[in-house]
């Protein structure tokens, strides 16, 4: 059988009937074919076997802006783009439908799909080709929005908007595709570098959030100079940035570029017109073969990051197995710290706190302790950081100002000469952020009948400098109610005496830094001169922390310092030892 008499329909045995009964027909079935073509919302041209153009419907027309007669006898290469279409691609079987552009006549172009039927001879060679067109130009015009929406998707799915980098999701998949390479070739190996900004909260609240987003922005940019195309640097979330570097495996190499990213962050960054340093601690792991899953990796890192944070500003920590031993006992002594309360582990020290001309004691800071059942006593530098992560601060700082409150009532029973004494609690940073706090504080004291102005809160710079009009204004009302307050560690944070002087401190307490290397150091000896007659012209007392030696003690009193505090007086000591100190003493230490 003849090819074109394959196609299902080709009327040519309806129109033999037609054209014998009714000749007249015949002509109206030409008509026929003709309205059907023309209100086809699909365009069709007949083409020769050379690609002519032999007719072509209205639609065609329409789509293209040609007339009839401009269309006719060109080639169809003429109305075809011809970046997207290959004429051999027609022509290659009976019926095919390939996605291709037409062109305006005004040069616009038009997405179709074109389906071209092959029509031909008795010796079965090409005789015509019908091209019939669909216009999907809104179709593929749907499909590009979809996918640029996709892209658009799984590019902020994977990137910081701040910065641009790639965010922690992105730093996992290209940690993992590092991996599999390593595993794959054993002369590849990688470095993970995960840096942590040394105090950028106090910069973020110093300075406001725009500022401490540029400086983000201006650090990203900075630590990308130093690497290479294949390393990858990604903003894991918050002050947190994360490197693997790919070209390299050796330790060497990884330390010479913290090298460089150290010397670069030694000079300032300029945030609008301020000048501003910041610096980074770092947790390095080089990848091995025991590594089988990024969250292993990235464990390490981090655990090499905290100690990187426990040693000083700016420093960095390369893991070691031993490390993963101490992440795990951190985890399991924050599981225990979540039950230590209610099993009544926790303990308070009082430290006498002392006159320095009389050397009678003026009250005691009391100083926590946890109990447990395992480890022994274990010191608040070593908790409370964890305590304040998870929010038990609350609950411990409830019991611990109970406690103190309760232990100062029963002394001033006890004896006479414990009257005048102060209790000094120290507040966390994080109480700040409960509603209630004032509240809570006059509750406790009214409740256990103790004079408001026998308790000293003790708060840190950093307190003040997150959200300061907030501090501010419970300061205020705190100090209205004759509850006095003390700045602790004055001198390791970033609050200048000027700035201090806006708060309603009743006493600074010159941080133990400063007192260790006055001896040694002018420096310190002058900037300790410094702020005890800066305090005391506004008004506050002073008191110096961690005095150890005769030597420090005899300095201070010739610099004017009212007040101290440290194991040269007393070492912070159980209820039983400082009621012992109260009761036999005269409130006086002999030392
Ligand atoms: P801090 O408030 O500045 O307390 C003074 C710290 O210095 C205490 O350490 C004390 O034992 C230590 N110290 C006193 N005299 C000397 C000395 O002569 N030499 C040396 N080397 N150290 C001395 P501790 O008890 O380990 O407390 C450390 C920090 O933990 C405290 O610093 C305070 O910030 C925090 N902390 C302690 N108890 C509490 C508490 O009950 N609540 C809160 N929120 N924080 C607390
Ligand atoms: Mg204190
Ligand atoms: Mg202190």
């Amino acid at each position: 059988m003849n090819k074109s008499y394959q196609n299902k329909n080709d009327f040519s045995f309806a129109l033999a009937q037609l054209n014998q009964q009714f000749p007249a027909l015949t002509s109206i079935a030409c008509i026929w074919i003709q309205t059907i073509l023309n209100t086809m919302n699909d365009s069709v041209i007949l083409l020769n076997k050379n690609h002519q153009i032999l007719m072509a419907n209205q639609s065609i027309l329409s789509l293209l802006g040609y007339e009839e007669n401009e269309l006719i006898n060109q080639s169809i290469i003429n109305i075809l783009d011809n970046e997207s279409y290959d004429l051999s691609t027609i022509g290659n079987s009976v019926k095919q439908t390939i996605e291709a552009t037409y062109l305006k006549k005004n040069g616009e172009k038009v997405e179709v799909l074109l389906s071209s039927h092959l029509i031909y001879d008795e010796n079965e060679k090409i005789m015509a080709i019908i091209c019939i067109a669909k216009n999907i130009s809104q179709e593929k015009r749907i499909e590009q929005l979809i996918k640029d929406n996709e892209y658009q998707l799984n590019y902020d799915l994977r990137h910081d908007k701040l910065t641009g980098l790639p965010n922690r999701r992105l730093f996992s998949e290209e940690l993992e595709k590092s991996l599999q390479k390593a595993h794959e070739n054993n002369n590849f190996s990688f470095t993970v570098l995960i840096l942590d900004l040394d105090q950028f909260k106090l910069i973020n609240n110093s300075y406001g959030h725009l500022m401490g987003d540029e400086l983000l922005i201006q650090i990203g940019k900075r630590l990308k100079k130093y690497l290479h195309s294949q390393d990858i640097l990604a903003r894991l979330g918050g002050d947190e940035f994360g490197i693997i570097l790919n070209h390299l495996g050796n330790l060497d190499h990884t330390l010479e570029i913290i090298d460089f990213i150290k010397q670069d962050f030694a000079r300032p960054f300029k945030l609008n017109s301020y000048e501003v340093y910041s610096s980074a601690s770092i947790g390095i792991t080089v990848s091995d073969s025991n590594y089988q899953k990024v969250g292993d990796i990235l464990r390490d890192a981090d655990a090499a990051l905290h100690q990187a944070k426990i040693k000083d500003k700016a420093s960095y920590t390369i893991f070691r197995q031993e490390m993963y031993v101490e992440a795990v006992n951190r985890l399991q002594l924050d599981n225990d710290l979540r039950r230590a309360i209610d099993r009544k582990e926790f303990e308070l020290r009082y430290q006498p706190i002392v006159e320095l001309n009389t050397k009678k004691i003026t009250g005691f800071e009391a100083l926590v302790r946890w109990r447990h059942p395992e480890k022994g006593l274990i010191s608040p530098g070593k908790f409370i950081p964890m305590a304040e992560e998870t929010g038990l601060i609350i609950p411990l700082s409830n019991w611990i100002l109970n406690q103190g409150c309760q232990q100062m009532y029963e002394w001033q029973k006890l004896s006479e000469n414990s009257q005048g004494l102060i209790i000094s609690i120290n507040l966390s940073a994080k109480e700040f952020s409960q509603k209630n706090l004032v509240e809570k504080i006059i509750n406790t004291v009214q409740r256990l009948g103790i004079n408001n102005h026998c308790l000293k809160l003790e708060i840190t710079e950093s307190c003040i400098i997150n959200n300061t009009e907030e501090v501010r204004s419970i300061l205020t009302e705190l100090k209205a109610l004759g509850i006095k307050l003390s700045m602790d560690d004055f001198g390791t944070g970033y609050s200048s005496l000027s700035y201090l002087h806006r708060f309603p401190f009743d006493t600074l307490k010159i941080d133990r830094s400063f007192i260790k290397d006055m001896s040694q150091s002018t420096d310190k000896l002058r900037l300790t001169q410094t702020i005890i007659n800066l305090a005391n012209d506004f008004g506050m007392e002073v008191i110096a922390e961690g005095i150890e030696t005769r030597e420090q003690f005899e300095q201070l009193q010739q610099l004017g310092c009212s007040y101290g505090q440290g194991y040269y007086f007393a070492q912070p000591l159980t209820a039983q030892a400082a009621e012992k100190v109260i009761m036999e003493g005269n409130n006086q230490l002999i030392v």
